[in-house]
């Protein structure tokens, strides 16, 4: 009877062993779409910013429009009344006449050194808005490569999967009913089918375990489930 628990146990180790195996590379499964949700997100950045920058060269063309309709009016105004002044007959209104068209003049000319500056603004942002664009295909040449590499190496991880699972039922061969329906059970419900002993503790989930329990364990006397959470204990 302990010899041939002795056997089961090194039986289920290395179904364990397997399993651990498969669910690393199952993990990795999960990993790299993670990965590649980094690149769409640098992406993303930069679509960000490089709309914040179109939104402010928006407002600025419509700050220089504003003060191109406004500057329109005055040089309107300005003809008129360079007309009405070629028209006076007194020194006096003409002199009027100049002031005001001087002021219009001074107007236009403070609207003429805004649009300037604004124009300025905006084409540093338009520079900007190139660059985005530029950042953006090289970061959505990465991300394609990435997708491309990661297609590959899931192709691979997923093969090595199939593999392993075709291993699986010459592993389970030989392993009683009772020790293989305990180590599907908590294989299914914690991940892990068995727990090392260390000391008098379940690794797997930290119960203290009897000292009959210990023993039988050290011993590899029988099947012996953890108290608390059923997976099948071994001394490592
Ligand atoms: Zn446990």
């Amino acid at each position: 009877m302990t010899t041939e628990w002795h056997d089961v146990l090194d039986k289920l180790l290395a179904l364990m062993r397997l399993d651990l195996k498969i669910e690393r590379l199952e993990r990795d499964l999960e990993r790299a779409p993670a990965d590649l949700k980094q690149r769409e997100a640098a992406i993303a950045a930069i679509d960000d910013r490089g709309g914040k920058v179109s939104e402010r060269v928006k407002l600025l063309k419509a700050q220089i429009m504003l003060r191109e309709n406004e500057r329109n009016t005055h040089l309107k105004k300005i003809e008129k009344l360079k007309a009405q002044a070629s028209e006076v007959r007194s020194n006096k209104e003409f002199v009027a006449f100049r002031s005001e068209i001087s002021n219009t003049q001074s107007e236009v000319d403070r609207l003429d050194g805004e649009m300037l500056k604004i124009m300025e603004v905006v084409e540093l942002a338009e520079a900007k808005t190139l660059e985005y664009d530029a950042e953006r295909a090289r970061e959505v040449e990465l991300a394609d490569k990435a997708q491309a590499e990661i297609d590959d190496k899931l192709a691979d991880v997923r093969a090595m999967r199939e593999g392993l699972l075709k291993d699986r039922p010459a592993l389970r061969e030989g392993i009683p009913t009772e020790a293989l329906q305990a180590y599907e059970r908590a294989h299914e419900a914690r991940g892990r089918g068995m727990a090392a002993l260390e000391g008098a503790y379940c690794t797997g989930c930290g119960e203290l375990q009897t000292r009959n329990d210990v023993y039988l364990v050290q011993n590899r006397a029988r099947l012996v489930p953890c108290r608390a959470c059923n997976r099948i204990l071994f001394q490592s």
